[in-house]
């Protein structure tokens, strides 16, 4: 019997069907159903799934499961939920994403370095008044992660004229980049950091990483944007640093509650920027292509993936 594919998300009815329709379109040749589909018979068929929020009393449900594709870049959920699990958990890398994520880590980073948010501001108040110039070659911008996603912001700002340094677990050496790592490597970075843009997984060790004294490290009037996970900043300790006037503006994408809540005080802070969760959104058509080449290549050598490292947490 040829072995299946499960698919296994808590997603909504039609968003499930739509990932549905681009697997099964990037990967014609094989069976792909819907865990809440299938026989007794069927989910001991399957050795691969493919998740997407899955619950884990789902995957408990499959006897020969031999490894997870995850439709999502970030695993800090797999990581909690998934404890102890034994087949390797790949997790979606796809240069489209790190593309679309670099492009918005460039849009924001000028919208900080050009002022627009002063502009508007000004505008809304009907000043006309010209504030200081500084070019993007003398704006140092410092990327806190160095992975899929923030090599590709490194790129673009370098393109771009900027000023990069980056900050990774371990040590690593990119082109025209300044590299830290460590804890003393954070604060090196953070003190030569015009704008400081958060591109870290969600783990033990990242979750309230940014709080009073890194912002205080960070030159005064600084920019902050971040694009990661909203539990790796400390909010209460922002709005202090934005208050005091240490920071000047941040750009938040991610927050500890998704979507914000109503009722938070980030809405109407004059120094924040609240986006919606917008900077990387999930391309399916290239994702599933992705997944489809991930098991395409365990169809044809037999061996397994590399999966995330639940130790490290990403
Ligand atoms: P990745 O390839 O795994 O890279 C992670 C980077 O962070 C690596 O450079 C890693 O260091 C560094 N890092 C991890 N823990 C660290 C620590 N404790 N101290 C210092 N550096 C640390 O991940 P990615 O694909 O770039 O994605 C990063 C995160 O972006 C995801 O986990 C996800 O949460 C988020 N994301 C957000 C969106 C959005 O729309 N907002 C979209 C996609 C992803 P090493 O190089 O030493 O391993």
């Amino acid at each position: 019997m040829p072995s299946l594919i499960a698919l296994v998300t808590r997603l909504s009815k039609p968003a499930e069907e739509a990932w549905l329709t681009s697997l099964r379109a990037a990967m014609p040749a094989e069976t792909i159903l819907p865990i809440g589909d299938m026989s007794g018979a069927e989910l001991e068929r399957a050795e691969i799934a493919i998740v997407a929020n899955p619950d884990p009393a789902d995957l408990n449900r499959l006897p020969n499961l031999k490894w997870v594709q995850s439709l999502w870049a970030g695993v800090e959920r797999l990581v909690l939920e998934l404890e102890g699990f034994a087949p390797p958990i790949v997790r979606l890398i796809d240069p489209r994403l790190a593309e679309t994520m670099a492009e918005a880590v460039l849009a924001w980073t000028l919208y900080l370095s050009r002022d627009m948010p002063a502009y508007g501001a000004q505008q809304r108040d009907r000043v006309w008044k010209q504030l200081p110039y500084r070019a993007a070659r003398d704006t140092r911008v410092g990327l806190l992660g160095l992975g899929e996603l923030g090599s590709a912001a490194a790129e673009k700002l370098l393109l771009a004229g900027f000023d990069v340094a980056g900050w990774s677990r371990t040590a690593r050496e990119l082109p025209e980049i300044r590299t830290f790592s460590g804890a003393q490597g954070l604060d090196e970075m953070l003190s030569q950091s015009d704008i400081l843009v958060c591109l870290l997984p969600l783990t033990a060790e990242t979750t309230g990483l940014l709080g009073t004294r890194q912002f205080e490290r960070l030159p005064e009037g600084a920019g902050f944007i971040n694009f990661a996970r909203g539990k790796i900043v400390r909010t209460d300790d922002l709005m202090a640093a934005l208050d005091k006037g240490r920071l000047k503006h941040a750009v938040l994408d991610v927050f500890e509650t998704e979507p914000l809540e109503e009722g938070s005080p980030l809405w109407s802070h004059p120094g924040i920027t609240v986006l919606p969760h917008i900077s990387a959104p999930t391309n399916q058509s290239t994702a599933a292509k992705i997944a489809a080449a991930n098991i395409a290549a365990f169809r044809a050598s037999g061996m397994l993936p590399d999966g995330i490292d639940f130790a490290r947490g990403y």
